[in-house]
């Protein structure tokens, strides 16, 4: 009998900014690269399957990484996934390990992954297949609710947070590149302005909040002492008045 296999599954990185940066500056100067198109477009076909996947894994029901087979399971770290078809087995724990921290999860982004998903295997023309990219770096997490949490291509393409948004905001463009490319940038710059105002604002408040929290806590001390004070200049008069009445029935004597 072959010898049962543990094998951890493997999850395709971000699309490297090198090929996305190679992009606009040919679609600046009017050249199309389909090859390069599809390697970008592709890889990103592929990533997002990869994130529908280790979001199902996180829900439930993972899969054999060989022969794809979704096996359910119940979130105990030691559950042991199996797969007798191609004699695999891992617990869950090790399954979960394999995808935790590669940003494969991108809330807020599944009605922008789909569309892309659904429209790019149908799209026929290079361009039209660069619109569809386009479209999809420059989403933002929870767009669609109103919330600008953070930029959706994060968990596209390979950098930081802030290092992907400086990316994005310094893509070469012309007179070449088509008008929708070039809406779709103004749409990003105002995203990316919106949600540092709101950054800032909330920043802001929870400045303010502090502040505020600070200030009661002085006028609480202040108080105290005030009281204190008080308390002590009452005991004193008292015993002035205790002093001074003991001496007038002393006198009166
Ligand atoms: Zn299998």
């Amino acid at each position: 009998m072959t010898q049962v296999r543990h094998d951890r599954p493997t999850w395709p990185g971000r699309i490297p900014r090198h090929k996305i940066a190679e992009l606009y500056k040919k679609e600046a100067l009017g050249i199309c690269d389909e090859v390069l198109i599809d390697d970008v477009g592709i890889g990103l076909l592929v990533r997002i399957e990869h994130i529908f996947r280790a979001r199902k894994a996180n829900s439930g029901l993972a899969s054999c990484p060989f022969c794809r087979r979704e096996i359910p399971h119940d979130f105990d770290p030691a559950f042991l996934l199996r797969c007798q078809a191609c004699n695999w087995e891992l617990v869950w724990a090790e399954y979960q390990k394999s995808f935790q921290g590669k940003h494969l999860i991108a809330s807020g982004m599944t009605a922008f992954l789909e569309e892309y998903v659904e429209k790019y295997r149908v799209a026929r023309s290079p361009q039209e297949k660069l619109i569809l990219i386009d479209t999809l770096i420059h989403r933002y997490h929870w767009e669609l609710e109103g919330g600008l949490t953070g930029p959706g291509a994060r968990d596209l393409i390979a950098g930081k947070t802030s290092e992907v948004i400086d990316f994005l905001n310094q893509l070469s463009y012309g007179s070449r590149s088509s008008p929708e490319i070039l809406s779709t940038r103004q749409e990003w710059l105002d995203k990316v302005r919106k949600s540092r105002e709101r950054h800032a604002s909330a920043v802001e408040e929870r400045e303010l909040k502090a502040a505020k929290k600070r200030q009661k806590a002085e006028d609480k001390k202040r108080r105290s002492i005030l009281k204190a004070e008080a308390r002590q200049a009452g005991r004193a008069k008292r015993s002035n008045s205790e002093r001074s009445n003991a001496g007038e029935v002393h006198d009166g004597t």
